[in-house]
């Protein structure tokens, strides 16, 4: 399939000055799953079937590099309790864990291919999801199998929280995370993570959780830095983290780190909208030279919001960056978080991942936020939304 008469392509090949490659009056040709062609769409090669875009924007699929879409229950009284005056605690975890446990496997799958299609008509064409909703054998093993149905980007997260029943034993929960819970997971995950906070994880335990991930062949990752300053992006960078997400809270030494390694800085802005919290600064890390993505965290307790163009918008807003950044941060930031080189851009031999916007650039994601402006979604060139 030919699309043509794009008005403006973001294709994240990098042309001059211009880091997001963007073509005005553009073609993409698709074969099959990959895209075969690009550039102007006068040069365009001839192709019977011919989808004309009326001028609007395209850009690469949303890739959304931090979820947790495996969950059961609604937490809405909490958001409305917060709202009213009541901070955020990192307990209201265990809440959703309890209910979790209590859903049929069927219940679960339903609520995460429900959540996968929200994504999806927002225009995700890529979406990490993380267990931790579970924290025991079984149930770890049971979202990890369930997440990997709908995405090869699964993580491992039993180092969430410490559950309720292990209160005064966390070692005892260490070493279950560590041995047979890790064992049960790894076979449907790519990725360990843990969130290294207080009232979670110390950094030697995450640096712990983090070994033995490595140790069976996963990618590490962390949730750190969200509620304070702390050692988690050092950790992080230490242990060769694909990413380090939230990272609001980051000392001159946390940037430079960041910046001198291959790890992403993931910011989620819709966490620090949804908790009314402040925002991490976005222009300080791209100034310092570090990769930054953004994510939804889209999650039942701090997050409850699947929307990247939602993310871009606040990204530019709260986060000073540019509508082009936010755009990169969302798209090539993403696939750089999940060390994925065949998505994130538009060009030959990538993913046939893309969106038609229904606007005529993508400046408009963030210049009218909140609008529905996905016209139409293409993954491995199918029609998905
Ligand atoms: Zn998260």
């Amino acid at each position: 399939m030919l699309i043509t008469n794009i008005g403006e392509l973001t294709t994240n090949v990098p042309s001059g000055e211009d880091r997001l490659g963007t073509v005005t009056d553009a073609a993409v040709l698709i074969q099959g799953e990959r895209i075969a062609w690009v550039g102007p769409a006068a040069e365009a090669p001839a192709h019977t079937d011919v989808m004309d875009a009326g001028g609007r924007a395209v850009i690469p699929g949303f890739v959304d590099s931090h979820a947790h879409l495996v969950f059961a229950g609604d937490r809405a009284d909490e958001f409305e309790a917060r709202m009213s005056g009541v901070p955020y605690a990192a307990g209201g975890i265990r809440r959703t864990v309890a209910a979790t446990r209590a859903a049929s496997d069927d219940a679960l799958r339903r609520n995460l291919r429900r959540l996968v299609d929200e994504c999806a008509r927002q225009g995700t064409t890529t979406i990490e999801v993380k267990t931790g909703y579970g924290l025991t054998v079984h149930d770890e093993a049971r979202a990890a199998r369930l997440a990997a149905e709908v995405t090869p980007e699964v993580t491992f997260l039993g180092a969430h929280v410490v559950p309720a029943e292990y209160a005064e034993a966390r070692d005892d929960y260490l070493d279950l995370v560590t041995g047979p819970m890790l064992h049960a997971v790894a076979p449907h995950a790519k990725y360990i993570d843990v969130f290294c906070e207080t009232g979670a994880f110390s950094p030697e335990e995450a640096r712990r959780v983090l070994a033995a991930g490595i140790e069976h062949g996963l990618v590490p990752r962390m949730h750190g830095n969200q509620l304070g300053p702390g050692e988690g992006v050092q950790v992080a960078v230490q242990m060769g983290a694909a990413s380090v997400d939230h990272c609001t809270y980051l000392s001159d030494d946390d940037v430079a780190a960041l910046a001198g390694s291959e790890t992403v800085a993931t910011l989620l802005p819709g966490v620090e909208f949804s908790t009314r919290s402040p925002y991490p600064d976005a222009r300080r890390l791209i100034d310092a030279g570090a990769t930054v993505a953004i994510a939804s965290d889209c999650n039942p307790g701090s997050c409850f919001t699947s929307s990247m163009p939602l993310m871009v918008a606040l990204a530019v807003r709260e986060m000073r960056m540019t509508p082009s950044e936010a755009v990169w941060a969302a798209t090539a930031g993403g696939a750089r978080a999940l060390r994925r080189d065949d998505i994130g851009a538009i060009a030959p031999g990538m993913r046939a991942d893309l969106v038609v916007l229904d606007a005529p650039t993508r400046v408009h994601l963030a210049y009218r936020p909140g609008v529905p402006l996905i016209d139409s979604v293409y993954k491995d060139g199918v029609p998905v939304a």
